[in-house]
This record gives C-alpha cells, structure tokens and sequence, in this order.
C-alpha cells in the first residue's frame, strides 16, 4: 500500500466512487453516488464549463432523465421539422407540441456538475485521468497532476474516446464521425429557423446532416461511417451552402466520433463501470446519446454505490451484475431496435424519407419518439414498422 506523500505515516484516502468525465453521464453518476451517500470524486480533464461538439438536441426522454429543477437554458424549442433527401424533397412537418429543446451543451454540462456539487460530490476540473489498475478491492487512477487516487468504484464516463472503455474491453459495432459547425446567424435567418430543426438524408449509407436553431446561432453538422474523411467534408460544405449556414467564421467548427456499442460488450470490469458514450450507449440511428448517458450514468452511480458498500467481493459482483442486466434490459433493447432501423435506412433512405413525409402514421410515430412518449423499440415493435421494415429489405437500394 502507498502513502500520503504529505502525510507519509497515515494510509492514503480512499473515495467510495472515483468517476471519470463531468459530461451528462459522469455528472449524473456523481449526483446519483453522492445522493446514495457515498464520498465521490469527479474528475474532467478540462476546465468547466467545456465546450463539448453536439448538437444540443433534448428530445423528451433526456428531458425527463434531468434531475428536477435544473436550471437549463432553453434557447429553442423544435415543434417543425424539415427532412430532406440530398438537398431534394423537403416536406416539413409539425409536431403536436413542442418536443425537441436545444441547448449549449457547456451550459447543460456545467449545471449537472453544480448538481452534483451540491449533492455532495468534490469536483476536480482541469485533472485527467492517465492510467487505471485495480489491487485489493480497491481502484487506482493516476492522473496528468501525477498524483494517485484510491476508490472502492471507479466510473468511466469519459466519452466516446474513453481510457476506461479500454480497460473495460469495449467493443463497437459502429463507429462514426460527425462534423460540425456553430454559426452566427443575422436576424432573417434565425428568424427563418426559429421553432424549425431539418433533417437531410446524405449522399453515403447511413449519413445525415443537421440543422438546430439556437436563437443568433445555428448548429449544423453532419455524421457518417468513419472511413471517408473527404466525402464526409464534401457534404458537410454542400449542406451549409445549401441552407446558407456556410460561413468563413464559424464559432466553433469541429469534428468527433459517435460509438455504438456490439450488444456483447462488457459493462463492467472488477470495479469499474462505464456509461454513457465510453460505453458507446449511443441510438444507432439517430445518434442521439444525450438520453443514453443521463440514464446509464444515473445506473451506474446507484451501482457504484452499492460496490462501494460491498461487505464482500460477492456482493461488489452481484452490484456490477445488476447494472449489465439493467442497461442490456432497457438501453440494450433499444439499440438493438434502433440498429434494425438503421440497417433499412442505410439501405434505403428515399424509402425511409417517403414514409415518413407521405404517410402521416409513421411521422406520428417519429413525433411520439422525439416527444419522449415513446422508444425506437416500441415504435419497430408496431405491426406498422414491421410491415415497413420487411419491404424496406427488400426493396432494391435507392438513396434518391
Ligand atoms: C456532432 C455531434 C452532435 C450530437 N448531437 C446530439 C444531440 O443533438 N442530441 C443528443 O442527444 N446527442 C447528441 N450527440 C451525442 C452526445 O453528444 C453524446 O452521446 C453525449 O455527449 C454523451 O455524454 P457523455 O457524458 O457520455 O460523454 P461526453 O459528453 O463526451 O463527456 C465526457 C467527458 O469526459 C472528459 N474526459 C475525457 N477523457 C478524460 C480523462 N482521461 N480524464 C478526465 N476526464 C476526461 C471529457 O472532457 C468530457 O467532458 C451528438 C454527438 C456529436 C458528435
């Protein structure tokens, strides 16, 4: 066993919970582990609040994970929405109330940091973690500030290019990459996309671009299958040309993978525990991942509680367990839906646009999705989707 450095008679301190990454599933681990009672330690690697490349889409169901009374600064609300197929074919449609909030993700991260921090948890920003062993029940993290720090749980919510996902095994079943810009906007176009998010169907399998209204901002971004780097680029500059968001002087233009776990990969590793996107937990589809890590970071922090209070090696095991089974029960469900959703979109995306512009039940569906009121699963459990899904195979492949 190592000693305090400054204290060289007296054993280290050890924490209950260590968690990695103060984005929406390591600040709600940490929330969720301090309310539990447990002494948490919640490192992030930069200074807070951090600019974080997303869109800052709340659909309802990370609406609905966000611990009550959070301030969150709202600065639109989508009730329209535009798709497009390759630049063709908008059709726009309204949703039956307001469902998609969008927000600065530095200004959402930073609240659910000061959530935690209120809950009791100690929050060290401007620390990265460097390398993690476990000995003796107990988990070691070295940091970048060179010192060593003790915990009976360890969480890794440290993002889609996570060191604790190494040490945990993580395997993906997709990988992309999405590229983004915020743009200032003068007043006609913001007026132009207030209330109003677009979706566009791209050019590669898969593919699709953005754009969410911020009041004088807009983002807009696209993602694809990692592997084409330029073609990606190639669309990114044709789809802000195209809804005139194409500046030289962008606030932010920046690029950054999306994971989706193989629904094989671990979870946990001893005592530690990944969420959010370090567990790639991320809608294939959609690549919505805000919801995801909301709900597995609050799983993790209730788990990581009990590992910390473990009287037995048995007991750290059975609370590791439970936490699998409950991400495979809930989230596992709905990737393995959305996964099937993906697989008819990227075969056929003018099949996918069609129906949903044309056929007023599938956007219903889609609305009851965004509006929190129903899962990916749910909807692909519907005689509907399963009609649609088996045509959408077997239909020949059309992106236009
Ligand atoms: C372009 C783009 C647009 C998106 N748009 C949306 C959207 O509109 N809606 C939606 O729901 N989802 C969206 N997503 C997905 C969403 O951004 C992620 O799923 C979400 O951020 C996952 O949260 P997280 O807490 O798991 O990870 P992150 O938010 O990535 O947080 C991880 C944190 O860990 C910190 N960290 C990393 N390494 C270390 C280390 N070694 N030590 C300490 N700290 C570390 C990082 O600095 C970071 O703060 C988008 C993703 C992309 C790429």
């Amino acid at each position: 066993m190592t000693t305090d450095p400054a204290h060289p008679t007296r054993a280290p301190k050890t924490w209950d919970v260590i968690v990695i990454g103060a984005g929406p599933a390591g600040a709600t681990a940490a929330r969720v582990a301090a309310e539990n009672g447990c002494e948490v330690l919640l490192l992030e690697r930069a200074a807070i609040p951090r600019y974080k490349t997303c869109g800052g889409g709340l659909i309802g169901e990370a609406l609905a994970a966000l611990p009550p009374g959070l301030p969150l600064n709202v600065l639109d609300t989508a009730r329209t929405f535009t798709f497009a197929l390759d630049g063709r074919k908008e059709r726009t449609r309204t949703s039956s109330a307001p469902t998609c909030a969008m927000v600065f993700r530095s200004e959402l991260d930073a609240a659910l940091t000061e959530a935690a921090a209120t809950a009791g948890a100690t929050v060290r920003d401007s620390t990265a973690l460097t390398t993690l062993s476990e000995r003796d029940h107990t988990v070691t993290v070295r940091t970048n500030r060179g010192e060593a720090l003790h915990a009976r749980a360890l969480i890794g919510a440290d993002g889609s290019a996570s060191r604790v996902a190494r040490y945990v095994g993580v395997r993906c079943a997709q990988v992309d990459l999405a590229l983004e810009v915020e743009a200032p906007v003068d007043t006609a176009t913001g007026d132009r996309w207030r209330g109003r998010a677009l979706l566009e169907w791209g050019p590669m399998p898969g593919s699709f671009g953005w754009v969410f209204p911020k009041g004088d901002i807009c983002t807009a971004g696209v993602v694809a299958a990692r592997g084409d780097p330029d073609a990606l680029r190639a669309f990114k500059e044709a789809f802000l040309r195209r809804h005139g968001l194409h500046t030289s002087r962008p606030l932010h233009d920046t690029g950054h993978l999306t994971r989706c776990r193989h629904p094989d990969s671990p979870l946990t590793r001893g005592r530690v525990l990944v969420a959010g996107d370090a567990a790639a937990l991320v809608d294939h589809w959609s690549r919505e991942g805000i919801s995801y890590a909301l709900r597995s970071g609050a799983l993790a922090g209730r788990a990581a509680a009990r590992v910390a209070a473990a009287p037995a090696e048995a007991d750290a095991r059975s609370a590791t367990g439970t936490y699998a089974r409950q991400i495979e029960e809930v989230l596992g469900v709905e990737m393995r839906a959305s996964a099937a959703l993906m697989s008819v979109f990227a075969r056929n995306p003018a099949f996918l646009h069609t129906a949903l512009t044309r056929v007023p039940q599938v956007w219903r569906h889609l609305d009851t999705y965004i509006a929190g009121r129903s899962s990916v699963a749910q909807i692909m459990n519907t005689p509907l989707a399963r009609v649609a899904s088996a045509v959408g195979t077997r239909l020949p492949a059309r992106r236009r």
